[in-house]
């Protein structure tokens, strides 16, 4: 883990904000790599927006961008 990096648990509000239930215990699969763990566990980069990507390949997992729209407050995922 490098300083710019965080785990998924560091974004629980923003994924709860996204997705609406409590994510960080939920198990995803890498598309990628196969492998299978918790949301709390990917690596977490934040810039623009906010990206997850899987702590054993790097693959991109999610891609996060909060809009400050009142009109569409939801953060969009990709
Ligand atoms: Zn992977």
């Amino acid at each position: 883990m490098d300083a710019l990096m965080l785990d998924g648990n560091a974004v629980a509000g923003l994924l709860q904000e996204a997705f609406a239930v409590e994510m960080t215990t939920a198990v995803g699969t890498c598309a990628s790599f196969g492998a299978a763990g918790p949301v709390g566990a990917v690596h977490v980069y934040r810039g623009a927006g906010t990206v997850l990507r899987c702590p054993h390949c790097d693959n991109t997992l999610a891609k996060i961008v909060k809009n400050d729209s009142p009109e569409s407050p939801e953060p969009l995922v990709a």
